[in-house]
């Protein structure tokens, strides 16, 4: 049985890893177009920063670790066809010798593209690059071509193009390193994918820490700045109300999204589903006989929303396993995503998990969000913070169908918001939460948990017939 991964990422590794975990004979290649197989790239903001010292150190294993348990590595080779009826693929290597592999079971796990968009001078014949102090940021190669305008050009300033969780994680790191930044940001606030009230107390960080922040700002266009201005480049922008915006910069961050990366599977023609991205069902089966699919290239089983597309590397690293098991004949299912996430902004850090109220309100749920405040520990002990709470239940049913936590970095934020993951995942009640038997000493909590406070804010509120005592 010989079984090709294509993509040496969070999806590939993992299937590749759970492949040879379940059967340690099987023949395990994986087909990685570049040098970087197992790299963290959720890390490379934190590289960017300085606080991970070395590009090295982001690996989750090396390249001699991987091959250690047994699996082939074929580094620098991108896959150039499918052909799925002769289960074969067509394989490039960096010389450009070309080379047929053929599979028993195919992974696809060639993950997402960052998003270009529609800006002049970002798209199109002549376009501006790296060279130009102009960068995307997804892969290592991403990464080492910024380093080098970093490094070589000692930019002072930057605009960053979006501000959702990679937009932020790099006005954080490009602040600590010492460049004035400008972050554009085309909807109402900063990181859209929690409520405006919490965005606000990001928005707010960024400004203290020195951020020019423009929300509701499209940028149009981007250009080379004319010699002796106060830039490399100059940034034209449109604000809410038709103003125009402009910047000068000596360097521009586009982190506007990405898309999924399907040409291969939709050009041997497997199904495509939400937002473009390949079609699976629960085992990670595409539409191709024998082939499976993983990661950001694919849809997103939700378990409120069902059918999605939301790339996550914790989401990777689990349909990658499924995918593996069910290569070697298994029959698991991905049990499906609730979004959770997090993000840290300096030293503040946002989270959510399932659903906001406008999309549960989509989803047919008849939601009500209530917004409290806890301590993350007994407040006499010292260093305790704030903790801000969105919770989002099911008036009728009194379901938990979400929550937003805004805090202190150190105010547990990660954790907390797990909790709320873990009870959506078994489809408890916001009431249910008060009965949950959480851990408590002062220095690390309260009798009862942020969260529990949180729930019982909620159930006052959107419930308040239940509060009487029966
Ligand atoms: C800066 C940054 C920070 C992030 N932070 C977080 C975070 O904090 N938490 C979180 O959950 N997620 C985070 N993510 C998202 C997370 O990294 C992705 O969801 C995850 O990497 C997806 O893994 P993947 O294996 O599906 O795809 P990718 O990581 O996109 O990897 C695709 C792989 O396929 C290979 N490939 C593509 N085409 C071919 C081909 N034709 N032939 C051979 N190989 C090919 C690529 O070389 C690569 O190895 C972050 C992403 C970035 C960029």
């Amino acid at each position: 049985m010989h079984l090709v991964m294509i993509g040496g990422s969070d999806a590939g590794i993992s299937a590749a890893l759970r492949a040879h975990e379940l059967d340690p004979s099987a023949e395990v290649s994986v087909v990685v177009a570049d040098a970087y197989p197992n790299f963290s790239i959720c890390g490379i903001p934190y590289y960017v920063s300085g606080e991970v010292t070395h590009w090295r150190n982001l690996a989750h294993r090396t390249a001699a670790d991987l091959e250690a348990t047994g699996m082939r590595l074929r580094l620098d080779s991108t896959t150039r066809r499918i052909d799925a009826a002769a289960r074969k693929l067509v394989v490039t290597a960096a010389d450009g010798a070309e080379d047929v592999l053929a599979y028993d079971k195919l992974v696809v796990g060639t993950g997402a593209l960052p998003v270009r968009p529609p800006v002049s001078g970002l798209t199109g014949a002549g376009a501006l690059g790296p060279a130009d102090g102009v960068h995307l940021l997804h892969s290592m190669g991403d990464t080492f071509a910024l380093m080098r305008t970093l490094e070589e050009s000692a930019p002072a300033s930057a605009v960053i193009v979006g501000a959702g969780y990679i937009g932020l994680e790099m006005a954080d790191a490009l602040i600590t390193r010492g460049l004035r930044v400008t972050q554009m940001e085309q909807l109402p606030e900063v990181l859209p994918t929690v409520d405006p009230a919490l965005g606000q107390l990001v928005h707010d960080q960024l400004a203290a820490r020195g951020a020019e922040v423009l929300t509701g700002t499209t940028v149009r266009q981007i250009s080379r700045a004319a010699a002796g201005e106060g830039g490399r480049l100059q940034v034209e922008a449109t604000a809410a109300g038709g103003t125009p915006v402009s910047r000068l910069a000596d360097m521009v961050l586009v982190v506007a999204g990405v898309r999924p990366d399907t040409e291969l599977a939709a050009g041997a023609g497997a199904a495509l589903g939400a937002r473009g991205a390949i079609a699976v069902d629960r085992g990670m089966r595409t539409s191709l006989p024998d082939v499976y699919a993983a990661g950001d290239c694919v849809v997103t089983h939700h378990r409120l929303l069902g059918e999605t597309y939301l790339p996550l590397g914790t989401t990777a690293h689990k349909q990658g396993r499924v995918a593996g098991e069910n290569a070697l004949g298994g029959n698991r299912e991905f049990a499906g995503s609730l979004g959770t996430q997090v993000v840290k902004i300096f030293d503040q850090a946002a989270a959510r998990t399932g659903l906001r109220d406008h999309e549960a309100a989509a989803a047919g749920f008849d939601p009500v969000t209530v917004q409290s405040e806890a301590d993350d520990h007994k407040a006499y002990y010292p260093g305790s913070h704030r903790i801000t709470m969105r919770v989002t239940g099911d008036r009728a049913t009194g379901r938990l169908l979400g929550l937003q936590l805004f805090g202190h970095k150190n105010a547990g934020i990660a954790k907390r918001i797990d909790i709320a993951a873990a009870a959506i995942f078994h489809g408890m009640t916001v009431d249910g939460i008060s009965d949950l038997d959480l851990s408590y000493t002062p220095p690390l909590g309260s009798p009862w948990e942020a969260v529990q406070i949180g729930a019982q804010a909620w159930a006052r509120q959107a419930q308040p017939e239940a509060q009487a005592p029966s």
